[in-house]
């Protein structure tokens, strides 16, 4: 496709611009490099009416096409992997190497996620009867994004959504809208017309969405705060709902560590993606055997890893996405300093931009803001623990439960401490992985009901089950 710089909507497989637009920011400069459409109540009514007139034939598709034009969708993602992970790093500010890693993710999301097959289950079969449970798409599904995954997390809702039958009105994040408008642009030719709409706005459009009676269903990404909302404004219809929400993961690290090969990928865990990941590490609980030295290494790591625009590949980590985030990451830092926490700066950062350095907190304690709370920005709090069960109900001290991580070399001993933490996903001596055919579920505040998997796809479907019988009965 031609990589112009016009960002327009997609509603009915059509290109639709809006009167009002917003600026988007580069936020490694801090100034707008772009604008993208300002949907209103008019915009989308419009988007959930294709929606809506798409849903009939495209139910009706056979699974089989419905698969192969994923894939196909996958491959076009991936053959615009270049444009779209320089727009990418614009927008988002990741560098570009990651960027395009992000971008190769969601074209290979697309094309696992068609092997994935909604299963009829049988629950009785008998001389008497068969009892089939089919699982029936659910209607016109709003999607609602987040700025720090936007590409990765818009393909975890349109491949399930439309594998299963449904149709999707998508909205990226007003910090990020500019690849997932750019794809839903790329797909026009892949799916009909109306199967996948696209559109832009600002803070009014997401609960416009959420209250209107067009959707069956929400799938949501974002922090629990939102997720609340979301799911107070779906209730009014009961609207189905899919919340992924906000994590504080902790990770142990075990003494029996060798803390130089496992210090890296603990810092690329927490940091990655400047510390804007759901599943980051948030809490890094260390064997007090161990403390000092793993410490004075992740401190190391930090001064030496630079951060800066992601456009130059000499830096490792790029800003804070958005202003907002930046002021408040800023403040939570501020809030350790003033409380005369010890805090552990990175090297140099760019004065222009929403830059931050990467930055540890050296043992503070347990109610302090920076542990009792999700940053989601470069700041780690460090955590000193003796013992498996302290850790272990510290860990549980959450009202989240993402993900958390165990670092051992006793992998049977990992399991076990994994075992006994409450969250959707443990890795073990590993972390930030996930796979279209793997669940992921936050428990607690960290989210309602699962993505990705089987599971994932039910959650775009509802059960009906077909009793029949195969014996004749005789009609009078
Ligand atoms: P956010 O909740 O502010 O925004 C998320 C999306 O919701 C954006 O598109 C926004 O425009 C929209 N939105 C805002 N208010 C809304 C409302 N009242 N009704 C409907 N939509 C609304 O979150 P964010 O700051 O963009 O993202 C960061 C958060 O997302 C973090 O807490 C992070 O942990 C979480 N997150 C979770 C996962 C996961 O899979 N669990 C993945 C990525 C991010």
């Amino acid at each position: 496709m031609e990589f112009g710089s016009d960002y327009s909507m997609t509603i009915g497989g059509e290109s639709v611009a809006t009167s009002k637009t917003l600026p988007v920011v580069n936020p490694a400069t801090g100034e707008p490099f772009a604008n993208c459409p300002d949907a209103g109540a008019e915009e989308l009514d419009r988007a959930v009416a294709a929606a809506q007139q798409a849903f009939a034939p495209w139910r009706q598709t056979p699974v089989a096409e419905r698969k192969a034009l994923l894939v196909k969708a996958g491959k076009a993602i991936e053959a615009n992997a270049d444009e779209l992970a320089a727009l990418f790093t614009r927008e988002q500010g990741r560098p570009l190497a990651l960027a395009k890693q992000e971008v190769l993710g969601a074209a290979i999301w697309f094309k696992v996620t068609a092997k994935l097959d909604i299963p009829v289950d049988i629950t009785e079969d008998t001389p008497e009867r068969r009892v089939e449970v089919h699982h029936d798409p659910l209607g016109v599904v709003c999607g609602i994004v987040p700025w720090n995954f936007p590409v990765l997390l818009a393909s975890w809702k349109i491949a399930p959504a439309l594998l299963t039958g449904n149709t999707l009105v998508l909205k990226p994040s007003p910090f990020t809208p500019l690849c997932t408008l750019k794809i839903g642009e790329l797909l026009r030719e892949v799916f009909p017309a109306g199967v996948l709409n696209v559109i832009s706005g600002g803070d009014a459009l997401g609960p416009m969405m959420t209250s209107h009676p067009g959707f069956s269903k929400i799938t949501f990404t974002g922090s629990t705060a939102t997720g609340k909302r979301v799911m107070e404004s779906a209730s009014k219809d009961l609207k189905r709902v899919t919340l992924e929400l906000g994590g504080n993961d902790a990770a142990i690290v075990m003494p029996d560590v060798d803390v130089d090969a496992v210090a890296q990928q603990l810092f690329f865990g927490a940091f990655y993606n400047t510390a804007q990941v759901c599943v980051a590490t948030k809490r890094l609980y260390i064997h007090e055997d161990i403390y000092d030295a793993l410490r004075d290494r992740l401190h190391a790591i930090a001064q030496k890893d630079k951060v800066g625009d992601g456009a130059d590949p000499a830096n490792m980590f790029g800003p804070v996405q958005n202003e907002p985030q930046y002021r408040r990451v800023l403040k939570m830092i501020d809030e350790a300093r003033a409380l005369d926490l010890k805090l552990l700066e990175g090297g140099p950062v760019p004065e222009r931009g929403y830059f931050i350095p990467l930055t540890l907190v050296d043992n503070p304690p347990e109610d302090a803001r920076v542990v009792a709370e999700e940053a989601f920005g470069p700041v780690l709090p460090l955590l000193r623990f003796s013992d498996v069960d302290e850790v272990v109900a510290k860990a549980n001290n959450t009202p989240y439960g993402l993900a958390g991580a165990v670092w051992s070399a006793d992998v049977d001993k990992a399991v076990e401490i994994a075992k006994r933490l409450d969250t959707g996903t443990v890795w073990i001596n590993q972390n930030l992985q996930s796979t279209p055919m793997t669940p992921l579920a936050g428990h607690k505040h960290s989210g309602l009901g699962v993505e990705n998997g089987v599971a994932g796809l039910l959650e775009f479907t509802q059960p009906k089950a077909i009793f029949i019988p195969k014996v004749t009965p005789e009609v009078a």
